[in-house]
C-alpha cells in the first residue's frame, strides 16, 4: 500500500489534504487519507446526481458511480489482499494476474475519482496560468478540446482521453487510454480525463460516443483542473 499511497498523494498534490484538494470531504476520503493497509473506500459524489443535467443524466451518473466506480475499489482491495495472502504464504504463482488486476482496478478506481471531481455544472471557462500553458502547448483551448475530443472518439473499445503534465519535459499532453491502464506515461500527472466506457454514457447517449464527449465539456470543471496542474508544476 506504500507505493499506491504515495502515488496517490503525487496524484492529488503531494498534501495530507490531497482527498481535500480533490473535491472530496475528508470523511469520504477513508483509505487514501490513512494509507498503510487500509482498504480503499469509494469517494462520495462532489455534487447531488443530477447536477450535471441535461449533459449527463442522474442515472448515467449514479449508476456510473455507485456500481462500476465501486467495483474497481472492491477490485483493487481484492487485488491487493490476494498479494498479501500470497506473500504470507511465501506462494507467488498467481503474482502475474494479480499485478494486472492491481494496475488495471487501481487505475479505474483512481481515473474515476479523478473524473467525478473534475466535473461541475456551470463550471468557469478555463483561465490563468492553465489557459496560458493549453495556448502555449496546444495553440489554442479549441485545438485541445479538438484532439482531446478526437482521441475520446477513436479510442479502441473501452478507454479514456487524458490531459497529462509530464514532468521531465514539462510539457502538457493528451493521452489516449485503453481500458484504464494501457498507453498511460509513465510519471505522466492526470489534469482532465473524460471517460469514453460505454457505461459512462450509453444508458444517455446509446452509441453515440461523439455527442457524449461533445456534451461532457460543458461540465468540465475547469478550476479543479487548474488547481491540479498547479499542483503538477509545483506551485
Ligand atoms: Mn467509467
Amino acid at each position: 500500500m506504500t507505493l499506491f499511497r504515495s502515488e496517490w498523494l503525487k496524484l492529488v498534490g503531494g498534501s495530507a489534504l490531497g482527498s481535500l484538494t480533490l473535491g472530496f470531504a475528508a470523511s469520504a476520503s477513508g483509505g487514501q487519507a490513512a494509507g498503510g493497509t487500509v482498504p480503499y473506500t469509494l469517494p462520495e459524489l462532489p455534487y447531488k446526481p443530477e447536477a450535471l443535467e441535461p449533459h449527463l443524466s442522474a442515472a448515467v451518473i449514479t449508476l456510473h458511480h455507485d456500481k462500476h466506480h465501486a467495483a474497481y475499489v472492491a477490485g483493487l482491495n481484492k487485488a491487493l489482499a490476494g498479494l498479501e495472502e500470497a506473500r504470507a504464504k511465501g506462494d507467488f504463482a498467481a503474482v502475474q494476474a494479480l499485478s494486472r488486476a492491481l494496475a488495471f482496478h487501481g487505475s479505474g478506481h483512481i481515473l474515476h475519482a479523478l473524473y467525478f471531481a473534475n466535473l461541475a455544472p456551470n463550471p468557469k471557462p478555463a483561465s490563468g496560468a492553465l489557459l496560458d500553458a493549453i495556448q502555449a502547448q496546444f495553440g489554442s483551448l479549441d485545438a485541445l478540446i479538438g484532439q482531446m475530443t478526437e482521441a475520446c472518439n477513436s479510442t479502441a473499445g473501452s478507454g479514456w482521453g487524458l490531459l497529462v503534465y509530464e514532468p521531465m519535459g514539462r510539457r502538457l499532453l493528451v493521452l489516449q487510454v485503453e481500458k484504464h491502464e494501457n498507453q498511460l506515461l509513465a510519471g505522466a500527472v492526470p489534469l482532465l480525463v473524460i471517460d469514453v466506457w460505454e457505461h459512462a454514457y450509453y444508458l444517455q447517449y446509446q452509441n453515440r460516443r461523439p455527442d457524449y464527449t461533445k456534451a461532457i465539456w460543458n461540465v468540465v470543471n475547469w478550476d479543479e483542473v487548474a488547481r491540479r496542474f498547479a499542483a503538477a508544476v509545483g506551485r
